[in-house]
């Protein structure tokens, strides 16, 4: 004891000394009382969660409709129980197909497949850079395969492992386009014959790039490839609030709108579209920025009242967390194979309550119906839905290859309520529609031969 220290200090000293050991040689069962855990004898209804090991994971590659579809198949040593979750990246199929054959089949072999959120942080990590689209659509493959199989093991659809219904179906939009202004008008009336309350419209081809004109410029000088598409900026910036008032004219106020930007306009003219189309009351306005031009959220949010959807070609849930906290969107706009599944799809929609940001995930011809279940089973989930792309019907192939696809009626899309997400597939169907290099590009041009960035 040095000099100056009181007794009391001294005794404290050891007291503490004492208690920390007491503590310790307690957690460590020294004392005897907690040497052996008490046996939990697991009651009948949980048996089914004896664990259960990856066998094999494997790509299922079709293109039953033309667009090339990623499935990945994830079997497991329990006979008869696999999982099946959507990892496609239609342009880039054969990249997809690899990395799961020859990296994610090695990385998962003999892992348990209960544990999801495990799994998915170690595959995203694994390769030491992430981010890419090839691997997050594998990993979207893997994780709403686990989903699958867990739906499975507990005899329940995925839904209500995110916590049940929160609505009876799932409302969704469909896509008007039209070569002529009063062509979309007629295709939206269609479209709202059939049910729909919600309709995108676009002019001209997939996507929206105006009315297809004689051969521009840079063709006849034979600039760039023979499928490049042609884009006049000003045609599209001054055609958008026409077509809105035209079509808003022809169908009434009933219907909401919808508007793909696809990122191809400058984000000055991008402010006085918008501004424009305020008065026709837009549903929402999509994709108006392209990744390169983000740093005019802020302005574009500024000045003008249209709301916004965004995200489709985020690669990371991190991207979301600025735009939300900021409040420059209202809808998420998630390819959720591009983002790596159902596991980081559900955490950006949660991040979405919290700011009043609603979903809204890509849903084109290019998710395959296993994607598209596993869209609509989030969508019944959560609070914050917004609305779903999917006026898309499967084709007669489409439904042989992949039994149990989605159905639609009256407006809302429906999930069967089978187990996990409720889509099969039938590989000896599937085989006979094999993948392929001929996935349209995204190579839109101005008039003298200049790339438009997507
Ligand atoms: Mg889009």
């Amino acid at each position: 004891m040095r000099k100056e220290e009181t007794k009391f200090t001294s005794d404290r000293r050891n007291f503490m000394k004492t208690a920390a050991m007491g503590s310790a040689a307690g957690f460590l069962g020294l004392n005897g009382i907690h040497a052996n855990p008490v046996p939990y004898e697991t009651p009948g209804y949980a048996k089914a969660m004896a664990p259960i090991k990856i066998k094999s994971v494997k790509a299922i590659a079709t293109a039953p409709s033309g667009s090339n579809l990623i499935v990945v198949k994830v079997e497991t040593t329990e006979p008869g129980l696999y999982g099946l979750g959507c990892a496609t990246f239609t342009q880039r199929a054969f990249t997809v197909v690899t990395a799961i054959e020859k990296y994610m089949s090695e990385f998962c072999v003999g892992r348990d497949v209960d544990n999801i959120e495990d799994m998915w942080q170690s595959f995203y990590v694994s390769s030491y850079w992430r981010n890419g689209p090839v691997l997050n659509n594998a990993l979207c493959g893997l994780d709403q395969a686990l989903w699958d199989i867990k739906g499975k093991r507990a005899n329940m659809p995925v839904y209500q492992l995110l916590g049940g219904k929160s609505r009876f179906a799932v409302a969704a939009y469909a896509h008007a386009g039209g070569k002529t202004y009063d062509e979309v008008a007629a295709n939206v009336k269609q479209f709202m014959d059939r049910g729909f309350k919600y309709v995108r419209i676009q002019l001209g081809g997939y996507g929206g790039i105006g009315a297809v004109p004689a051969t521009p410029d840079f063709k006849t000088a034979g600039f760039g490839g023979e499928k490049d598409l042609f884009m006049d900026e000003h045609d599209y910036i001054t055609g958008v609030p026409k077509l809105f008032e035209t079509v808003r004219k022809a169908c009434g106020e009933e219907v909401e709108l919808c508007h793909d930007i696809h990122e191809r306009s400058q984000p000055i003219d991008v402010i006085n579209m918008c501004k424009r189309v305020e008065e026709y009351r837009p549903f929402f306005i999509e994709d108006p920025l392209s990744p390169e031009n983000t740093h005019w959220w802020k302005q574009l949010r500024e000045s003008t009242t249209v709301p916004f959807a965004m995200g489709e070609l985020f690669n990371n849930v991190n991207e979301f967390v600025e735009p939300m906290v900021n409040h420059y969107f209202d809808y998420i706009r998630i390819h959720i194979s591009q983002i790596g599944g159902i596991t980081p799809a559900m955490k950006v929609a949660r991040l979405g309550e919290w700011f009043n940001v609603k979903t809204a995930w890509h849903g084109p011809g290019d998710v395959s119906p296993v994607g598209h279940a596993a869209n609509l089973h989030i969508d019944l989930a959560v609070w914050n839905f917004g609305i779903q792309e999917g006026g898309y019907f499967f084709s007669e192939k489409e439904q042989t290859v992949f039994p149990g696809c989605p159905t639609y009626k009256d407006g809302y899309l429906y999930v069967n309520e089978a187990p996990g997400l409720g889509v099969d597939i039938n590989e000896k169907e599937a085989a006979k529609y094999p993948i392929n290099n001929n996935a349209p590009g995204w190579t839109v041009r101005k008039r003298d031969g200049t790339i438009i960035r997507p």
